[in-house]
């Protein structure tokens, strides 16, 4: 029998929530960590996500861990290169670099009847483990749109995830399709580069201004030597994060103030009448994610952009064919389209007690209690699970949290010599409706997004701040969970 005092914790994915998880793990006494990790490094969308102008919105002091502060970030939000680096040297001074088991593409979890997990990778590799975080996040699965005729494009084309950076796009005509987070990013870069540029919107965007200049030698002087200014700033950009949500949440009052902002900001960049036309937005600021850039509407304003709102209907071998007729010629297709977000850690196999699977118990969409445990799961946590997305601050905030939560669910295990630990199904109802009414009336619900699945149910976002997710996960209620014996052992009380 393995010695259960130390339970095996297998972790899935080394981005920025599967790194807290071990760190936290390890800093607390948990000594059987492994990480397994699809890429052959770790970072996650970090890793992946390295197109040009790829960089955070968030400021680096909010998007960085707590424990792993930084003086000497160059600018106000760092590029992905400078995220990478950090990731990697925390991950270094913790010692969980070396747990990571890269290019292991797990395909499924099952727990059995040892009260045990069993991993598998795709390739016949297993891992058998106490306790399973699956730390793939929202934002991992490229998604492509089903144009019709995709296949048969004879030109180049990839996905901004997976940017192929030995195509040169010098003097190509190139199409990209999508406005979102990303494509604000690489538009403005490669727009100088390429002989013409189309860019296929499908809904207009707010705006608000980003433009991330180093920092002159003095600021950077200040922030590394003067005493008590990286905690201000820290503590400034968390109260802007928590603004920008109390804006979503009242989009009738203090939200107008935002989304005046954002207006008269675009209106200041879009010279261009028709382009500002085609641009504005025509629902209500916050309800998508809000952008951050203040180069994406001037490139489109440039002589060899041309922004196309037209509906795509279809690729032909060398060209895009729109829902008006018109068909655009191009060399290369950006799929700047986003993530098959609602998918999370799918098409991984998940079978829980008594072989009931995730898909079965989330045919109605995904939910977690906290977006950390789903109940007939024992032992199994979700990182930046459903319900945990922020649309103001940083995802970090968020996941340390969820380590913290997790080492504390393993402890109570631990110290009841239990098998596993597995919410109560009542607890996560309550809560799955308190966090859904908490969305009436906020700008989220005003419009289709990736935070919505096809009913219109949001499992992608938190619906309130920062502060009150850290709040709720400070300590654990071992009231809301069911403890698992271990086999051959009598019941274990709460
Ligand atoms: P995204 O926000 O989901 O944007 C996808 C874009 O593709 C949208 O403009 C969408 O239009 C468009 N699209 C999808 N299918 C289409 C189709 N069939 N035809 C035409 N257009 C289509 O994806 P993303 O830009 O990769 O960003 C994803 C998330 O990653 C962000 O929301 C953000 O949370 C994160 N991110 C963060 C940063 C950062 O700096 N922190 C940077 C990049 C990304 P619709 O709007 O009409 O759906």
């Amino acid at each position: 029998m393995p010695d259960r005092r130390d339970p095996k914790v297998v972790i899935v994915g080394a981005g920025l929530g599967g790194l807290a998880a071990a760190i936290e793990l390890g800093k607390h006494g948990f000594t059987d960590v492994t990480i397994l990790e699809r890429a052959s490094g770790l970072g996650g969308t970090w890793f992946h996500n390295a197109y040009p102008g790829s960089a955070c919105d968030v400021a680096s002091q909010l998007y960085s861990y707590s424990f792993a502060q930084r003086r000497d970030w160059a600018r106000l939000c760092s590029p992905q290169d400078e995220i990478l680096r950090y990731l990697h040297e925390v991950a270094h001074d913790h010692g969980v670099d070396r747990l990571v088991v890269p290019n292991t593409v797990v395909s499924s979890c099952r727990w059995d009847d040892s009260r045990r997990w069993t991993v598998a990778s795709d390739d016949g590799r297993t891992w058998d483990a106490d306790a399973v975080v699956l730390a793939t996040g929202q934002l991992h699965q490229p998604a492509y749109p089903s144009i019709e005729g995709r296949d048969e494009f004879e030109g180049h084309s990839f996905h901004s995830a997976e940017w192929d950076h030995g195509y040169d796009l010098c003097g190509k005509r190139v199409a990209v399709v999508g406005t979102g987070a990303s494509a604000v990013q690489f538009v403005p870069e490669i727009a100088p580069q390429v002989e013409r540029l189309l860019v296929f919107q499908r809904t207009g965007n707010w705006f608000l201004p980003r433009k991330n200049r180093p920092y002159p030698a003095l600021v950077r002087a200040v922030i590394r030597y003067v005493p008590g200014v990286q905690t201000f700033r820290r503590g400034f950009f968390y109260r802007y994060g928590e603004l920008l949500t109390l804006m979503i949440r009242h989009p009738r009052t203090v939200g107008r103030l935002g989304q005046a902002r954002s207006a008269l900001f675009m209106r200041w960049q879009l010279r261009d009448r028709e382009v500002r036309r085609k641009v504005w937005p025509d629902y209500t600021f916050g309800c998508k994610r809000v952008l951050f850039s203040s180069y994406f509407l001037r490139a489109l304003q440039r002589p060899n952009v041309e922004l196309v709102t037209d509906a795509i209907t279809r690729l032909k071998p060398h060209s895009i064919v729109t829902a008006e007729g018109a068909e655009h010629e191009v060399d290369c297709v950006i799929y700047g389209t986003g993530f098959r977000t609602n998918d999370f850690m799918f098409p991984m196999e998940i079978t829980g007690a008594e072989g009931r699977t995730l898909r079965e118990a989330w045919s109605d969409g995904a939910r977690a209690y906290l977006g950390i445990s789903i109940p007939g799961f024992p032992s199994l946590f979700l990182m930046y699970g459903p319900n945990t997305n922020t649309s103001g601050g940083s995802l970090i905030v968020y996941e340390e949290a969820q380590a913290a939560y997790i080492r504390q669910a393993l402890e109570h295990v631990r110290d009841r010599a239990a098998a596993a630990i597995d919410v109560r199904p009542e607890v996560e109802e309550t809560t799955d409706r308190q966090v859904q009414a908490r969305f009436a009336g906020t700008a989220w619900t005003g419009c289709d997004s990736w935070y919505r699945t096809e009913t219109g149910r949001i499992v992608a976002n938190w619906p309130g701040y920062m502060r009150e997710y850290e709040k709720r996960l400070r300590v654990l209620d071992p009231s809301d969970f069911d403890f698992v014996q271990l086999p051959d052992r009598s019941p274990v009380a709460a």
